[in-house]
């Protein structure tokens, strides 16, 4: 293999112990070239986030000591990880780090006012304080490492919290930062989530973010493979932390495993697949605590003997069901056009839509807009919302020639009240609403009506 992209999670860097198994994992990398892309340590950027609205809100002395907290605990990996010779150097760079952060915590508290650009600055601490720790870990062993700022590389546009890349500008970057230093045999260390505008302004690219920056470099590089290194064996057939017997998936095609993540499969950000697809880069996810696991990889075609319809159940909460009701739908040509105009104005995302002759009715997940949207659309129809809903669906490729498994899906929650059911137009998945409290017992009868009987697909499930 010549280049590998690997991206390691934040429980995978959360504490010594975790960082000196990612370092292992990057010495056995069988690639010529490595490039190692960070998320903040477990938590870290929540802490982050919550320390900038403290500061607005009247809390500084909260914030600080979270701050003390937060300094605390990069130095007790610093110490526990690092050589005597790196040590004096990383620690007094925490130390400034989290001067700066109190510093910034008194001008935010003055201001009383915290704006997405001081959230992105905050929340960049903590991708760079790990890489900080893990890159002069990996000093003095072969091959040499080198910390490489991703605000360097990674230019975006300036909507804060959510900035997009630009992808011509980052390749051109890259090529000219990045790709000497593989050249010359170093691992490349870096951050996942940060970036910068063009002017030098620090952004990110939204929450879970790194997988996102890890398929990108991939994609832009011309990576041979992308790995995404988590806590779980890989992409599992559903969440094991509701269905604890949940199979490892071996292989899926991009389709599935996008569709997956647009879903509320965490395991993957939504974002990630574009860019391997774009490119066809196998995508790989993988256990940081068990390496030696195959994890699922995700390829365009998977090449397999034998298809399987369904390959796992995913499920997003807090969804809102807006019901939009016109009665002069009826003759009126551009309704459709006239609702989702507002959801656009607004940068709202829809999910699902379901729409009769006089309603239609869409999902959201994003809400901080919806009292404006709401106010917008009853110019011309009746509005209900409803929120603490939940989207499940099944995904599989092979869904959409497999008659009877939306009766099969039917059967197993027939015991589940259903708002809305939806066959998305990728027909690779089905997918309904329903109330949040109703998830679990949802997605548990879903997997053990389709995956109670899968040992004859052993070249696709654990
Ligand atoms: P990371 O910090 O490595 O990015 P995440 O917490 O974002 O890790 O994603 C991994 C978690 O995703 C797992 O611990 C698991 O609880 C959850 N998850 C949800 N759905 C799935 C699924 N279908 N397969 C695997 N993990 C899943
Ligand atoms: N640290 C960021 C977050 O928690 C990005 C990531 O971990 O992917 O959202
Ligand atoms: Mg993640």
């Amino acid at each position: 293999m010549n280049l590998v992209v690997m991206k390691f999670g934040g429980t995978s860097v959360d504490g010594a112990e975790a960082m000196r198994r990612v370092g292992e994992i990057v010495r056995r990398s069988p690639a010529r070239k490595t490039i190692v892309v960070l998320s903040a340590c477990a938590g870290v950027t929540n802490q982050l986030l919550r320390i900038g609205h403290l500061a607005a809100d009247g809390g500084p002395e909260e914030a600080a000591a979270i701050i003390q907290e937060l300094t605390r605990r990069h130095l007790m990996i610093a110490r526990d990880l690092l050589s005597p010779s790196v040590r004096p150097e990383v620690e007094a760079a925490i130390e400034a780090a989290g001067a700066e952060l109190l510093g910034f915590v008194r001008g935010i508290s003055v201001l009383g006012e915290l704006t997405p650009r001081s959230l992105d600055l905050l929340a960049s601490y903590g991708e760079r304080l790990s890489s900080l720790v893990f890159a002069a870990s990996l000093n003095g062993s072969t091959p040499g490492s080198t910390l490489v700022d991703a605000r360097t590389f990674m230019v975006t546009d300036d909507q804060y919290t959510k900035a997009t890349p630009d992808l011509e500008e980052t390749s051109a970057r890259l090529q000219r930062i990045v790709g000497p230093l593989l050249e010359a045999g170093r691992v490349i260390v870096t951050q996942g989530f940060i970036g910068a505008t063009p002017s030098g302004v620090t952004t990110t690219i939204g929450r879970g973010g790194s997988d996102h920056s890890a398929a990108l470099i991939g994609a832009l590089l011309g990576a041979d493979e992308i790995q995404i290194w988590t806590d779980v064996d890989g992409i599992l057939t559903a969440d094991p932390s509701i269905v604890p017997a949940a199979r490892r998936i071996r292989i899926m095609s991009f389709r599935e495993a996008s569709e997956l993540a647009y879903f509320g499969a965490r395991v993957l950000h939504p974002e990630t697949i574009l860019p391997a697809i774009r490119k066809g880069i196998p995508v790989r996810v993988l256990n940081s605590r068990r390496p030696s696991s195959q994890g699922t990889l995700i390829v365009a075609q998977p090449n397999t003997a034998k298809q399987c319809i369904i390959k796992s159940v995913a499920y997003k909460e807090g969804i809102s069901l807006i019901s939009i009701v016109s009665t002069r739908m009826f003759l009126a040509h551009g309704f459709l056009e006239n609702v989702f105009d507002v959801f656009h104005k607004y940068r709202t995302v829809v999910h699902t839509v379901a729409t009769s002759d006089v309603s239609v009715s869409v999902t959201v997940n994003d809400i901080s807009h919806l009292h404006e949207i709401t106010q917008e659309l009853r110019h011309f129809a009746t509005v209900e919302v409803n929120r603490a809903k939940a989207i499940v669906c099944v995904v599989g490729d092979h869904l959409r020639n497999s008659p009877g498994v939306a009766a099969r899906v039917l059967q197993a929650i027939a015991h589940v009240n259903l708002n809305m059911i939806s066959s998305g137009a990728s027909e690779i998945n089905l997918s309904f609403v329903i109330d949040e409290h109703d998830v679990e017992s949802a997605v548990q009868s879903l997997h053990a009506e389709f995956f109670s009987r899968v040992d004859e697909y052993e070249e696709i499930f654990d």
